[in-house]
């Protein structure tokens, strides 16, 4: 495939991202979690569903990069894909098992379509590292490489710790929900998501190539309109919710 063509399939991926921002931001929000509702067919476990939501991106990235794979994949592409792995091996493989889900569910339909961005999450990044990527030694001179690598370690540990603070709010067995305090819950509803953002910035910035920005743009065209979409529901749901607590931006929004 030439780079051309490899470039025209991810603008139009970035296009349908957009487009879903919009629908997830105005139309409806996606259905798992606490937005569960009846009306979208058959349930799983939840625990299941957050198992296939995610694994898939990383055999896709594997299968990808082995069908592209060139000779001589320097050191950082390895380095770049061990980065994007952690993150996956622990939401796919670690954070599901955590979770104080008992008897939740969500939509087969949630996980299936999840896969399917996650199929082309993996192509996109994947193919680009097996087959286009030039990260050479000299690429550690580059502040940007710098940067994105502290802002993408900083966002995982924000990520990570707020979701363990959301889970540690119930006791084993319970499956209500309460006002998260403490930490940056202090400032906003939803850190884990702010982190999460931050995160894929910060590797988009790193590894400073049209997937990963493709990987960012949908990163917020589906977590931001969750972000909104948690806020709004905590002020709905708890009368004595802390009014001046922003959705995901400390004191801005
Ligand atoms: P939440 O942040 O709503 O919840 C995380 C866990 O904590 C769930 O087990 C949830 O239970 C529990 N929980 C949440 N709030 C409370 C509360 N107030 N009291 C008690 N328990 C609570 O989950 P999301 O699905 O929004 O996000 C989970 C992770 O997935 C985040 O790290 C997020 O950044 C990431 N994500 C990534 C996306 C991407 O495109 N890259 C898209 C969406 C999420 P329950 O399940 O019962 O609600």
């Amino acid at each position: 495939m030439t780079y051309q063509i490899y470039n025209y399939i991810l603008y139009g991926w970035i296009l349908i991202g957009i487009i879903t921002f919009f629908y997830l931001l105005f139309k409806q929000s996606a259905p798992y979690g606490r937005h569960t509702r009846a009306g979208w067919g058959m349930e799983i476990s939840n625990r299941l569903g957050w198992i296939i939501m995610e694994t898939p991106v990383i055999l896709f990235v594997i299968l990808f990069f082995n069908i592209a794979k060139k000779p001589n994949i320097s050191t950082l592409t390895y380095f770049f894909m061990g980065l994007f792995f952690l993150h996956y091996i622990h939401r796919s493989f670690i954070f599901p098992f955590f979770m104080r889900t008992k008897g939740k569910k969500m939509p087969l339909v949630i996980a299936l379509s999840a896969m399917g961005f996650n199929l082309m999450n993996g192509f996109g990044l994947g193919y680009y590292w097996g087959h286009f990527a030039e990260y050479g030694n000299e690429y550690l001179q580059k502040s940007h490489f710098w940067i994105g690598l502290v802002l993408f370690l900083g966002g995982m540990a924000i990520n990570i710790f707020s979701d363990y603070q959301l889970i540690a709010l119930r006791k084993p067995g319970e499956t209500g929900y309460k006002i998260p305090f403490s930490g940056l819950f202090e400032y906003v509803s939803c850190p884990n998501h702010l982190g999460e953002i931050l995160e894929w910035a910060g590797f988009a910035v790193m590894t400073w190539c049209l997937p990963a920005l493709t990987f960012w743009i949908w990163t917020m065209a589906n977590v931001i309109p969750r972000t909104l979409a948690h806020h709004k529901w905590y002020q709905e749901k708890f009368p004595d919710y802390p009014a001046k607590r922003k959705a995901f931006l400390p004191f801005l929004w």
